[in-house]
């Protein structure tokens, strides 16, 4: 059989079948773009019957949506700006998100403490959260509790002592933005969407004035298509002006990049009981310390900032900014760089306005959606929280583009994918019974929801499966497998930064798990000793990449 090329791994086949489908049939609106935004705009339009395509330059959330402080929340913080509606719109967003996937989208109840001569007193927290109470309606998990220090400290026993007056304790949610992006995208390829990861967009085609289509490159095996679409949409976050050029547009700027960092830290460095929400004592601004299984994470900062996307990074700046916020408050801590696990920056796609030029952290969070070249939907701005909505809003202008009605899509209704979970917690009862580990069964089941079951499956027939890839994380080799059949891995930074968090969770951000595991995902994907190689070269380029500190 030598010469014979063997037949591509299933996985491949499809990719390369969706490709030829991009190449072969005309589609009602492709979206570029496959963050958070494009999954919900493909989604959206899939499920109102439009013939959807999406591709994404390189993975799925591998822009701003993996970098997020992974909140689906009201935004108590835009308060302060009288964005009233933005903070309706995210409550009840946050409400429907916990029912569409219950597994990704979980309560966390936050502490948020007082001090002698902070710039939000008492009174005004106190205010602040019972508007932020009648904005969800009063029906977000609990309202909120006023605390008095004593009570601040029995949850937080390691926080500063010295000058605290008392606090409250609200909720909002907690999720995994990489996963809920993901989770997003598989919906939109199960309402019938065509969705090809690692296939940039290079150039939009124009038939007369109108955008017609795209040329669209292979990035991971090469070669080119021209792909035809009644109507594109311009999905993409901070990269949303280069790809506005694609099409020839000479518009100015329509977005402002503001740069955000997290820090990520042993737990018990810190001490942390739960989530905080805290004034920085350098300039006053709200940033969180978040628990994070074993780790906590600090953030964020709000910059702005014009490096390219594909370049933004941490600063030693940044870092110590985040860990002087973060020893202010817990004395007892005395973080330094060495006890700092990972540090990662993302690119806010905020809307340019003139208003707050030098204040990224007052521009406003909501969404626009444009279309300044006829064909070529744009839209920039709002949060993760929100995605469904700015989804709504683009499809609507799309179908106003085609020149149809607008429809409604039941993106409210159906879950997302492994959402139909009724109960995760008696769900992970279930998975520690079958996997003798509580936190590999917590994981499967916040992970995978509904799913978990088929992931834990594959450890029946191959039972080395079963084995965790990094002994101190709680991830199974099963879940590789399973991302490659299932979740459209390719490469070994699809899977060991996104579908699975190793290189946030170690120091070696994932070096040495990208060796142990290349060769075993290798047939999955049909690679040979020297594509091996590559991939190892091309995961350590990226973990540079999105961890190295400047
Ligand atoms: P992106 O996720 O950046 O997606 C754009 C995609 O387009 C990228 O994947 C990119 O590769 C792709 N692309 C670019 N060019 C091309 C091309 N030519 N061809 C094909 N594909 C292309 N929101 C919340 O609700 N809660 C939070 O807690 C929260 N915290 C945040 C913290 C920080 C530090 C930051 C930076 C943002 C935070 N946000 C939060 C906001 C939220 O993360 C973003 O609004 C959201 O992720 C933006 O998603 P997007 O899809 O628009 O952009």
């Amino acid at each position: 059989m030598s010469g014979v090329p063997a037949p591509p791994s299933p996985p491949v086949a499809i990719r390369r079948a969706a490709l030829d489908a991009l190449a072969r049939e005309p589609f009602d609106v492709l979206v570029v773009g496959g963050g958070i935004t494009g999954a919900g705009v493909a989604r959206d339009a899939a499920l109102r019957g439009l013939r959807t395509a999406l591709v994404e330059k390189d993975d799925f959330a591998s822009g701003t949506s993996s970098r997020s402080s992974r909140l689906v929340h009201g935004g108590v913080r835009y308060l302060e700006h009288g964005d009233l509606r933005l903070v309706f719109e995210a409550s009840h967003e946050r409400r429907l998100l916990r029912m569409l996937a219950p597994h990704l989208v979980r309560p966390l109840a936050f502490t948020w403490p007082v001090y002698a001569g902070a710039r939000i007193a008492r009174w005004k927290l106190a205010a602040g959260l019972t508007l932020y109470d009648a904005l969800a309606a009063f029906r977000n998990v609990a309202r909120h509790e006023r605390l008095s220090a004593a009570g601040v400290l029995r949850r937080e026993p390691r926080l500063l002592s010295d000058g605290l007056r008392g606090g409250a304790r609200y909720w909002d949610a907690l999720t995994d933005d990489a996963r809920l992006t993901l989770a997003t995208v598989r919906s939109a390829i199960a309402a019938g969407a065509t969705v090809v990861n690692h296939a940039r967009v290079t150039q939009l085609v124009r038939e007369g004035d109108r955008v017609a289509g795209a040329r669209v490159r292979d990035e991971l095996d090469g070669g080119d298509l021209q792909l035809r679409a009644r109507a594109v949409v311009n999905a993409t976050g901070p990269w949303s002006d280069d790809t506005e050029r694609l099409a020839g547009a000479t518009a100015a700027s329509a977005v402002h990049g503001s740069k955000g960092v997290h820090i990520l830290v042993p737990r018990e460095r810190i001490g942390n009981e739960a989530a905080l929400t805290l004034l920085t004592p350098h300039d006053g601004r709200v940033f969180f310390v978040l628990p994070s299984g074993d780790f906590a994470i600090v953030g964020t900062t709000d910059t702005f900032e014009s490096v390219s996307p594909d370049q933004v990074r941490a600063s030693a700046s940044d870092v110590q900014y985040l860990l002087d916020a973060a020893n202010h408050f817990f004395p007892s801590a005395r973080l330094t760089r060495e006890d700092m696990i990972t540090a990662w920056a993302g690119l806010r796609p905020l809307v340019a306005s003139d208003a707050h030029a030098d204040d990224p952290g007052a521009v406003s969070r909501e969404h626009a959606v444009t279309e300044r070249v006829p064909g070529l939907v744009r839209i920039t701005g709002g949060k993760l929280t929100t995605y469904r909505v700015m989804a709504r809003d683009t499809v609507d202008a799309v179908q106003r583009s085609l020149g149809g009605r607008v429809t409604r899509a039941r993106t409210a209704e159906s879950p997302l994918a492994g959402g139909g979970l009724a109960d995760p917690l008696e769900a992970i009862g279930a998975a520690t019974v079958l996997t003798h580990d509580a936190a590999v069964a917590s994981r499967l089941v916040h992970a995978h929801g509904d799913e978990w079951r088929d992931v834990w499956g594959l450890t029946e027939r191959e039972p080395e499966l079963a084995e965790r890839i990094e002994p101190s994380r709680p991830y199974l080799m099963a879940e590789l497998r399973w991302a490659v059949e299932n979740e459209l891995a390719f490469t070994l930074a699809d899977l060991l930064v996104r579908r699975i968090p190793i290189a946030f969770e170690t120091r070696d951000h994932g070096r040495a798990a990208a060796r142990r595991v290349a060769p075993l995902i290798a047939a999955c994907l049909g690679w040979d000793a020297a594509r091996v190689g590559a991939e190892i070269e091309r995961f350590d380029a990226e973990v540079e990449r999105l961890f190295a500190i400047t």
